[in-house]
């Protein structure tokens, strides 16, 4: 077991058992948004304000296992006020890398990479190794997707 396995498995924990913008968002004015994974029974509800094109405030609520409440704490860090364009980058990066294949380059290597481009999100990366999780992680990310989709509309 390397170092940085232990790394992540303890930035997932610490996501799930103190998760960052919990909370719910007066709605209106707020966008609010659920999604459900029904293969694991997580559940997460998404608010979202929007002002001038920049995503000012990210609250969730929600439940389910480990790696889907993780997720979405880790999501609200790293779209938080962040412009719209940026957001909407970051959403589609994570979904790539959540649908990754196994890849004969060197493992090191590309979690030096994961590491590099995602920050604390790479913890997430090793998900893809267990495909009936890949729903879990995804789940927050494919909420605020539908809600940014609803906004636009
Ligand atoms: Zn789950």
């Amino acid at each position: 077991m390397s170092n940085l396995e232990d790394l992540y498995r303890e930035i997932i924990l610490d996501h799930y058992r103190s998760p960052r913008n919990r909370g719910e968002l007066a709605s209106p004015p707020a966008h609010r948004v659920e999604g459900f994974n029904p293969l694991c029974g997580d559940e997460v509800t998404v608010y979202l304000d929007v002002n001038d094109g920049v995503l000012t405030d990210i609250k969730l609520t929600g439940h389910g296992c480990s790696i889907s409440q993780s997720s979405s704490s880790l999501m609200s860090t790293a779209v938080k006020g962040k412009p719209l364009e940026d957001v909407r980058a970051t959403i589609e990066a994570f979904k790539e890398l959540m649908t990754a294949h196994e890849t004969t380059t060197d493992e090191e290597e590309r979690d030096a990479t994961n590491l590099r481009t995602f920050g604390e999100l790479a913890a997430l990366a090793g998900v893809v190794k267990f495909p009936v999780r890949i729903k879990c992680a995804t789940l927050a990310w494919n909420t605020l997707q539908q809600g940014l989709q609803e906004l636009a509309s």
